[in-house]
Parts: C-alpha cells; sequence; structure tokens
C-alpha cells in the first residue's frame, strides 16, 4: 500500500504513521526524520538544511526531491536498510510519506518518480485539526532522538512515564528546537501557505481522505482505520 499523510505541524502525522505502519508493516518516511539525522551525521544534505529548519522554512526542493528519490528507488547505500526490502525497492513493497511533499512543486517531482517507478500512490490521507490544538500540540511535544525508536510524548497530552525519559527505549528526550514557539508560527505560516494547497491537489486526483486528527492518538488511530477500510474497498 502507497499512502501519504498531510496535515499541519503538530496534527498528529508522525504519531499516526508509526502506529499505522507497524499495524500494516508498512516503512514510514518521515522527511523531518530523515534531515534531522542528515544534519545529526553533518552529510552536504543536512550541512543545507539546518538554516532552513532552524528557521521553520522549508528545505530546498532539490535536497528533498534527491533524498526521497534514493530511498524510494533504494539506491541508496546511504539511507541503509530505509531505501530497500529485501531486494525490491520501497516504491513496490509500499511505504508511508510523512511530510513529503510539502508544496506544488514537490507534489509533482513525486508524482514524476512514481510514475518512473511504476507505481502510484493508493490515497492521501488529511489528518484535519483546528488551528487552537496545534501550537499547544506542538510546544509541549518531546520526541526519542534514537533513530530507531522515534517515539513522541507530550507534556500534558500524553508524558512519559519517567519525566524527560523514553518509555520506549530509555533514551533522555528531547525539545526539538524547531518546536518553540517563535519558529512554530513561522511553520505554521509556511504551512498555510505552501503545503494546504496540496489538499485540493490530491482531492482532484480523487486520492483525498479527511480524518478527524483531535482526540487521544488512539481514539484518532481508530477513526483512521475505519476511513481507510472505507477508502480502501472504494
Ligand atoms: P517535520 O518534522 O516534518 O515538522 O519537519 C521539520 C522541518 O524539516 C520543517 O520545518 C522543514 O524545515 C524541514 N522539512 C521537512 N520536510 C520537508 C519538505 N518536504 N520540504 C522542505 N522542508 C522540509
Amino acid at each position: 500500500m502507497q499512502l501519504l499523510f498531510l496535515g499541519a505541524p503538530g496534527a498528529g502525522k508522525g504519531t499516526q504513521c508509526k502506529m499505522l505502519g507497524e499495524k500494516l508493516a508498512l516503512k514510514h518516511l518521515s522527511s523531518g526524520d530523515l534531515l534531522r539525522e542528515a544534519v545529526k551525521q553533518g552529510t552536504e544534505a543536512g550541512i543545507k538544511a539546518k538554516s532552513f529548519m532552524d528557521k521553520g522554512n522549508l528545505v530546498p526542493d532539490e535536497v528533498l526531491i534527491a533524498m526521497f528519490e534514493e530511498v524510494l528507488s533504494g539506491a541508496s547505500v546511504a539511507s541503509g536498510s530505509l531505501g530497500s526490502s529485501g531486494t525490491k525497492p520501497l516504491a513496490k513493497t509500499g511505504f508511508i510519506l510523512d511530510g513529503f511533499p510539502r508544496n506544488p512543486a514537490q507534489a509533482k517531482a513525486l508524482d514524476d518518480l512514481l510514475e518512473k517507478l511504476d507505481t502510484r500512490l493508493e490515497k492521501v490521507i488529511n489528518l484535519k485539526t483546528s488551528d487552537e490544538l496545534l501550537e499547544e500540540r506542538i510546544t509541549g511535544r518531546r520526541v526519542c532522538p534514537n533513530k530507531e525508536c522515534n517515539a513522541v510524548f507530550h507534556v500534558k497530552f500524553q508524558p512519559s512515564r519517567r519525566d524527560g525519559i523514553c518509555d520506549q527505549c530509555g533514551t533522555e528526550l528531547n525539545h526539538r528546537s524547531d518546536d518553540k514557539p517563535e519558529v512554530v508560527k513561522q511553520r505554521l505560516s509556511v504551512y498555510r501557505e505552501q503545503t494546504a494547497p496540496l489538499i485540493e491537489y490530491y482531492d482532484g486526483k480523487g486520492l483525498l481522505v479527511t480524518v478527524d486528527g483531535e482526540g487521544a492518538p488512539e481514539e484518532v488511530f481508530n477513526k483512521l482505520l475505519e476511513v481507510l477500510k472505507v477508502a480502501c474497498q472504494k
């Protein structure tokens, strides 16, 4: 199954994609996680990306397009086990895209790439939340920096059992520097201007399904499974 998630920062895409990936045994490909890993490793893409991420702006399209081309075609050694599942490219075995594409130019590049790889998106899920909730959700978010884990917590809505420590792997949790209030405002404004138009783009292609993203993660997940069951039967 080839799925794509849309939604504002803080809508809960990361949490839902992780749960869905585990349930359906699909690779969860988060552009933000890939970029943060590249920054940590000090790769050329990471060095280029960092200043844009720190300000809450989009990293240049060519960086993301090259990154996803490598990962989806399984061509990259740098992406380790990410880009392939056995000998087949991910584009064939199934994936969940989270955070890419984020503007119309990236969406067009993804269309071209998937066509080249002889596959296509099956569904695009728009995780919908009210504006008021987003800032509170993002600024209270705490993430596990262990890339094998990437668990997400929230100081109020989903606290870890031990303060500041990941429940799943015991790593010390991070408060992402771009989850601070000044940067969050910019990320939300970038979302509204550049990413939100993709809702209409994928609706026009008949791929869009909308899921109400408000409520506890398990509640949203149940709504997502319901909608997907219906959507996939169509
Ligand atoms: P996220 O974890 O998805 O919120 O992404 C964190 C940051 O990474 C964003 O604020 C952007 O700076 C950058 N980023 C992630 N995905 C993309 C993308 N598709 N295009 C450009 N920049 C991106």
